[in-house]
């Protein structure tokens, strides 16, 4: 596993400061979307091909609306200069989001990180959301790990900058071990898919979470109150297990495809690592572009 050491993502040794988004951790991707006029997202839509001749040509699906079943087929996203692919599940055949590649020097340039990606675990994880009512969890830190826990990370959102709410409820979040997290998962059917989260399902998992969380903070002679609210939150895909494809802080690039793949799990370390991936990603691209 990659995240072997106590805390989580390096929270519990980071020798240079920590860094939250403020007011939100969205407020991240909007700042820098913000920093440039000529960006334009378009979101709801997943590419499933891209064909390599001169330049990217796109296709793909909208994601459903609410209300309706189905996604709709876009026969076309558009041509493109250049093509970043930054999940995992991007190479690999079967899976949500994989982008079936055609175009010689694109496959060519694919080959060998495919095969190193087929070769990655998906970490599973859940997170627990909690509030309490004044005066509080009575919890006597802002964060913890609990070692030998199965419950992996615990931390009061309401410490983090700028999160304090207005009626005065203190929310943490509590994030399982990978172990837990699979777990709690439960059995994946014959496609590979994960079960739905129904109702039902994430109401289960809210409260054996719940009961988890009070056992492991009772080795330590804590217990919390009862939540004013919580939910759990499944990430099905945390992130990517093993050792990184790619050299840490770097992307795999083809100039002649004009491709580059990047992000947390080419060079591993949360988002530091896949901010850093893009930004090589980012580099390496212009060069192809002006050649
Ligand atoms: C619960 C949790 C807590 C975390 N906490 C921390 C933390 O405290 N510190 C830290 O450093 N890191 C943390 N991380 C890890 C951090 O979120 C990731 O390392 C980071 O988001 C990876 O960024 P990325 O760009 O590589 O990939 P992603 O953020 O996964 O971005 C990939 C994007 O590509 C999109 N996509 C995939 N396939 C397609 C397709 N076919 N078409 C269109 N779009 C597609 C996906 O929807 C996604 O938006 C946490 C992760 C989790 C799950």
């Amino acid at each position: 596993a990659v995240h072997d050491e106590p805390g989580f993502f390096g929270c519990l040794s980071a020798s240079d400061g920590l860094f939250v988004g403020k007011p939100s951790m969205d407020a991240l991707p909007a700042a820098l979307l913000g920093a440039s006029h000529r960006i334009t997202v378009q979101l709801g839509t997943k590419v499933t091909a891209a064909e390599f001749d001169n330049g990217w040509r796109l296709s793909g699906t909208t994601l459903p609306k609410p209300g309706s079943s189905s996604a709709a087929d876009i026969s076309e996203l558009g041509k493109y200069d250049a093509l970043v692919l930054t999940d995992v599940g991007n190479l690999l055949r079967g899976r949500a989001g994989h982008v079936a590649i055609t175009g010689q020097a694109a496959v060519r340039a694919l080959a060998a990180v495919s095969a190193a990606a087929s070769q990655a675990e998906r970490m599973p994880l859940f997170a627990l959301m909690m509030s309490f009512e004044s005066p509080g969890s009575g919890l006597p830190f802002d964060a913890a790990s609990i070692q030998g826990g199965r419950v992996r990370w615990l931390a009061k959102d309401s410490s983090k900058p700028g999160r304090e709410r207005a009626d005065g409820r203190e929310c943490w979040v509590a994030i399982t071990t990978e172990a837990f997290g699979k777990e709690l998962l439960g059995s994946r059917d014959a496609t590979g898919a994960l079960p739905a989260q129904t109702e039902e399902y994430l109401s289960s998992r809210t409260d054996t979470m719940f009961e988890i969380l009070q056992r492991d903070l009772s080795t330590i002679g804590l217990t919390l109150p009862a939540p004013a609210f919580m939910r759990a939150h499944r990430w099905g895909s945390a992130y990517v297990g093993g050792q990184p494809p790619g050299d840490p802080a770097a992307c795999i690039h083809s100039a002649a495809a004009r491709l580059a793949v990047a992000g947390d799990f080419v060079a591993g370390g949360g988002a530091g690592g896949a901010l850093k991936s893009g930004i090589a990603a980012a580099d390496a691209l212009v060069d192809s572009c002006q050649q």
